[in-house]
C-alpha cells in the first residue's frame, strides 16, 4: 500500500510541476527561485526575520566566507499580541517592522545596506526570490488585505515607514526551505527538507527545466511541494479510516489538507482520541469508566502521545495521561493505549516516508543517476527527542526508494540560520551573474551588430569582385571557372582527391543512371608533413593515390581526376590554380604562388606515376554546391563550416571583374574566412579571439574563420573558461593546469555539452576528463559559455550568408529569391543547434 501511496505522490508531483496541469494540482510544487545551496564563500552581514506561530524572531548573522564554519549570530524574540493574527494586514507588517527597528537599535548596527531574508511560513506564489504573492493564510492567521498581495513589497513598505531605508528585503522563503538551507553546509549540501510539525511540508532541489511554472531553464531550483494537500482530490480515500474522517469533520477546514491530517502533530492526538472513543464504545477499553471526557476535542496532546510510545516510561505515562482525564485504566488498557499511539505515529512516519521516497526517486530519475546520495534536513516535533518516528522514517524510506541513500539530518536551529544562507546565496549568485555577464557581454551580438556585419560583408564582396578594388578587399571573391550547376544527367567514372582540412581522402566516383556510387579511403597526413616542405606533401599525396589505385585495381586505367583543394587559389582555368596562401593549420613550404596541379604532376613524375589526368581543381565549397546541385537545381550556394569556413555562390559574369565576358554566371569562391583581415571587424573581436589568434600559425589572418569554425571554437571556450576561473566564477577559482593546454578543449565538446540533458552528465564527464571537479552550477556555466560561443559563430555565419543571398536577389532583380544552400562540414552537421 505504501508503494501505491508513493506512486500516487509521484503522480501528484508531476501534475504540480507541469504547466498544463498545475492549476488543478493538489500538490502544487511551488517554485521558490532558490537555485543554489551554500558553497562557503558567502560573506557579509545579514538580517533575518522569521514570522512564527505566536512570535517574531529577528536575527543578525555575520558570515566570514570561511566555509560558514563560524557564523556570528545574535537574535531576539518578540511575542506577538494575539489580535494581530486576525487583524489588518498592515498592522501585522507594521509590527514586524517595529521588531526590526527595535532589534537594530539594540545592537547599534552600521548604516550600510543590510540585506534581509524573510521566513514566511505560508504558501506563496513566487515569481522571483523577492516577489511572492500569498496564496492563502493557514495556521490560524487570517489578516485582511494580504492574500494575493506581494509579501516582500508589504514588508519593505512597512520597513520604509520605520525609516530603515538601508534595510533591503532580498529573499522570501517558507520554513521548509529555511530548514533545508539550515542543514546545508559547504561541501555537504542538503537538497531535501521535510517539516512535520503542526503542519507538514517538504521541499527539494529539482531540475529547473522540470519546474515549468518558473522561467528558469537550466540548473536547479528548490520546489516547495506543499504536500499537505495531497489527497484533497480523493486519491487517499482508500487509506482513510473512520477515525480520520471524524478528525477531518471536526477540523476548521473539512476536506482539505488530507495528507497533513494523517501526519502532522496537530492531528495525531485527535486520531488517537477517536480510536479510544470507538473502542470504549465497543467496551474494549476503560470498562467501568465514564468516557464522556473523550468527546472533548484536544484533550490528548501530541506530547503525551509521544511520551506514551516511549518504551521505558511509556506505560507509566499512559496511566498518568489517562488518569488525568479522570479515567481509571487497567494495566491492559494502558498497554492497548500504548499500542494505539504507536500505530498512529508509525502510520504518520510511514506516510512521510512514502512521500519522501517519491521525492528521492523523482530526483534520482531526473538526474539520470543509478544511485542518489543525498542529505535530508528534517524539522519535526515528532522527530526531536523521540527516536521511533525517525527510525521508521529512515527504514521505510530505504524500503520504498532502495536506489537512494538518504541521510536524515535533524535541523538544529530552526529555520532562521537557513534564511540567512538563502539570502547570502542569493547575493552571491547575483554578484556572480553580474560578473559572468560582463565577461560574456562582448560575445553577445545584437541584431544591429549582425546587420552591420552583413553590410560589411556586402561591401567587401563588391570590393573583391571589382578588378581594381580587389587588392584592398579582405574577401577575395575568386573566380572558379565553374559556370553551370549540374542537371542530374551527368555520367561517368572519376577519381577524386580531397585535401583541405582534417583528412585527405581519395575517392572513386561513378555517376550512373541508378545513382552515384562511391568508394573512398581516408589517409592521415601528419602535421610534420602539412607543415613541412611542399615536395614531401605532394609526394605523400601521390603515394596515397597509388595505394588507392592498387587497392581498387585502377593501375591500368587513366580516369579523369577532380581535385578538391580547399585553400584560397587564384584560378587561371578549371585545371590551373595558383595557391594564394595556406589556411587551417597548413604551411608546407614552396607552394604559395605555385599551380597546385603542376605541383601534383611534378610529384607524380618523381614517383614515376604516369596515369594522372587532372581535369578540374575545385574548392570544397564549390564541390559541396555541385554535389547538392545534382539533386536540387536550386542549389546555387555552397557553404562549409568544418575545420574552416568558406562560401561560394553563382555570380553574374558581368560583375566578375577578373574574368572576361559578360554572359551567364560563374561560381565565385568567396574565401570569406579572411573577411575582417583588413581590420573591418576589429570591434567584433574580443580579447578571447585575440588570444586564440595570437597562438595560431597565421596570426592576423582568417579572422572571420577564427570566430566561426571547428578549429577555433573550442579554443575560444577554453580561454573564456580560464578567465572565469581567474575571476573565481568557475570551479571555485581552483587552478586548472590541464585547461592551460592549447587544443585540449575540443570543438566536438561543444556539441556534446550543448545537447546534454537535464542532468548535465556529459558536461561533467568531459570536465572530469580534464581533471575538473565541476559542481552542477559549474556545468551550467560551462554550457552557457559553449552556447554563447556557438551562437555567435552561427549568427556571424548567418550574417555572411544573408549578404550573399541579398546580393543574388538584387542581381536578378527579384522581390523574393528562392535558393538552396548546400552545406558541409562536421561542425555544421554535428552541432545540435
Ligand atoms: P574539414 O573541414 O577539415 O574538411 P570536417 O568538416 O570534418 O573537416 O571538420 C572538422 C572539424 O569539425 C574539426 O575542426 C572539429 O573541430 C570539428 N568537429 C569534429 N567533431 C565535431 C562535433 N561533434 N561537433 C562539432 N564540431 C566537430
Amino acid at each position: 500500500m505504501l508503494q501505491v501511496v508513493k506512486g500516487r505522490m509521484l503522480q501528484a508531483m508531476h501534475k504540480g510541476l507541469s504547466r498544463q496541469t498545475h492549476a488543478q494540482a493538489n500538490v502544487r510544487m511551488l517554485p521558490t527561485y532558490i537555485c543554489s545551496t551554500p558553497d562557503g564563500t558567502e560573506k557579509g552581514d545579514l538580517l533575518v526575520v522569521e514570522l512564527c506561530q505566536s512570535h517574531v524572531r529577528t536575527m543578525w548573522v555575520t558570515l566570514l566566507g570561511d566555509g560558514n564554519q563560524s557564523p556570528q549570530v545574535m537574535y531576539k524574540i518578540f511575542s506577538m499580541p494575539g489580535d494581530i493574527m486576525q487583524g489588518k494586514g498592515e498592522a501585522l507588517f507594521d509590527f514586524i517592522a517595529q521588531c526590526v527597528r527595535q532589534f537594530l537599535a539594540g545592537i547599534s548596527s552600521p548604516q550600510h545596506r543590510l540585506p534581509l531574508g524573510f521566513v514566511f511560513p505560508f504558501s506563496c506564489r513566487h515569481t522571483r526570490l523577492d516577489k511572492a504573492e500569498l496564496i492563502s493564510w493557514s495556521k490560524g492567521f487570517s489578516c485582511s488585505d494580504v492574500e494575493g498581495k506581494d509579501i516582500v513589497q508589504l514588508l519593505q513598505s512597512a520597513i520604509n515607514k520605520q525609516e530603515l531605508y538601508h534595510v533591503d528585503v532580498v529573499a522570501l522563503m517558507n520554513d521548509t526551505v529555511g530548514t533545508m538551507m539550515t542543514c546545508s553546509m559547504a561541501g555537504k549540501p542538503c537538497e531535501v527538507a521535510l517539516v512535520v510539525g503542526t503542519g507538514t511540508n517538504s521541499c527539494f532541489m529539482a531540475m529547473a527545466q522540470q519546474v515549468e511554472m518558473a522561467e528558469e531553464t537550466s540548473g536547479q531550483m528548490c520546489v516547495s511541494t506543499e504536500w499537505g494537500c495531497f489527497g484533497d482530490d480523493g486519491t487517499l480515500s482508500d487509506i482513510l479510516t473512520p477515525y480520520d474522517q471524524c478528525v477531518d469533520e471536526e477540523s476548521s477546514n473539512p476536506g482539505e489538507k488530507r495528507f497533513e491530517k494523517l501526519v502532522s502533530s496537530l492531528y495525531l492526538g485527535e486520531i488517537v482520541r477517536h480510536v479510544l472513543t470507538a473502542l470504549a464504545a465497543e467496551k474494549a477499553l476503560f470498562i467501568g469508566s465514564n468516557v464522556a471526557v473523550l468527546r472533548t476535542k484536544g484533550v490528548l496532546k501530541i506530547q503525551q502521545v509521544l511520551e506514551i510510545i516511549d518504551n521505558e516510561e511509556g506505560m507509566a505515562e499512559a496511566r498518568r495521561a489517562l488518569e488525568a482525564l479522570g479515567l481509571r485504566p487497567s494495566e491492559r488498557d494502558c498497554c492497548r493505549v500504548q499500542q494505539i499511539c504507536q500505530a498512529v505515529v508509525s502510520r504518520a512516519a510511514t506516510l512521510c516516508a512514502a512521500g519522501l521516497a517519491a521525492i528521492l526517486s523523482h530526483m534520482c530519475q531526473s538526474q539520470e543517476l543509478k544511485r542518489l546520495v543525498v542529505n535530508v534536513g528534517v524539522d519535526s516535533e515528532l522527530y526531536r527527542g523521540h527516536t521511533r518516528f525517525g527510525e521508521i522514517l529512515q527504514s521505510v524510506t530505504e524500503l520504498l526508494a532502495p536506489e537512494c541513500m538518504a541521510t536524515l539530518l535533524p535541523s538544529i536551529d530552526g529555520t532562521g540560520w537557513g534564511a540567512a544562507m538563502v539570502t547570502a546565496v542569493a547575493l552571491r549568485l547575483a554578484a556572480q551573474r553580474h560578473e559572468v555577464d560582463q565577461v560574456l557581454a562582448p560575445l553577445r551580438l545584437s541584431r544591429a551588430d549582425l546587420q552591420r556585419v552583413q553590410a560589411l560583408m556586402r561591401q567587401e564582396m563588391e570590393l573583391g569582385l571589382g578588378w581594381e578594388s580587389n587588392a584592398n578587399a579582405s574577401v577575395r571573391m575568386l573566380p572558379t571557372y565553374v559556370c553551370g550547376t549540374p542537371n542530374g544527367t551527368e555520367r561517368g567514372e572519376f577519381l577524386v582527391l580531397d585535401l583541405g582540412g582534417t583528412n585527405f581522402r581519395v575517392l572513386l566516383v561513378r555517376m550512373a543512371k541508378d545513382g552515384i556510387h562511391m568508394a573512398s579511403k581516408i589517409y592521415v597526413i601528419p602535421t610534420t608533413i602539412t607543415q613541412g616542405t611542399g615536395e614531401v606533401l605532394f609526394d605523400h599525396i601521390i603515394e596515397c593515390i597509388m595505394d588507392f589505385q592498387l587497392k581498387h585495381n585502377l593501375t591500368e586505367q587513366v580516369l579523369p581526376l577532380g581535385f578538391t583543394f580547399s585553400f584560397p587559389c587564384q584560378q587561371l582555368g578549371l585545371d590551373k590554380a595558383v595557391l594564394l596562401s595556406w589556411t587551417k593549420g597548413f604551411s608546407a613550404s614552396g607552394c604559395v604562388g605555385q599551380d597546385v596541379v603542376q605541383l601534383l604532376q611534378e610529384a607524380a613524375q618523381r614517383k614515376q606515376h604516369l596515369g594522372l589526368k587532372v581535369v578540374a581543381v575545385v574548392n570544397d565549397t564549390v564541390g559541396t554546391m555541385m554535389s547538392c546541385g545534382y539533386d536540387d537545381p536550386k542549389c546555387e550556394i555552397g557553404l562549409i563550416v568544418g575545420t574552416g569556413t568558406n562560401a561560394c555562390y553563382m555570380e553574374e559574369m558581368q560583375n566578375v571583374g577578373a574574368v572576361e565576358g559578360e554572359q551567364g554566371r560563374m561560381c565565385i569562391n568567396m574565401e570569406w574566412g579572411a573577411f575582417g583581415d583588413n581590420g573591418c571587424l576589429d570591434d567584433i573581436f574580443t580579447d578571447f579571439d585575440r588570444l586564440v589568434d595570437e597562438k595560431t600559425i597565421n596570426a592576423g589572418k582568417q579572422r572571420f574563420e577564427k570566430l566561426i569554425s571547428g578549429m577555433y571554437l573550442g579554443e575560444i571556450v577554453r580561454h573564456i573558461l580560464l578567465a572565469l576561473v581567474e575571476k573565481q566564477l568557475l570551479f571555485r577559482g581552483k587552478p586548472c593546469p590541464k585547461l592551460q593546454i592549447k587544443g585540449i578543449f575540443q570543438t566536438k565538446f561543444l556539441s556534446a555539452i550543448e545537447i546534454d540533458g537535464l542532468a548535465l552528465r556529459q558536461v561533467r564527464a568531459i570536465l572530469q576528463d580534464l581533471e575538473l571537479q565541476a559542481s552542477l552550477e559549474d556545468s551550467v556555466l560551462v554550457r552557457e559559455v559553449c552556447q554563447t560561443v556557438s551562437l555567435r559563430a552561427a549568427q556571424l555565419c548567418a550574417a555572411g550568408l544573408a549578404a550573399v543571398v541579398e546580393k543574388m536577389r538584387e542581381n536578378r532583380g527579384l522581390a523574393q529569391l528562392a535558393v538552396t544552400v548546400g552545406v558541409d562540414g562536421t561542425l555544421y552537421k554535428m552541432h545540435p543547434w
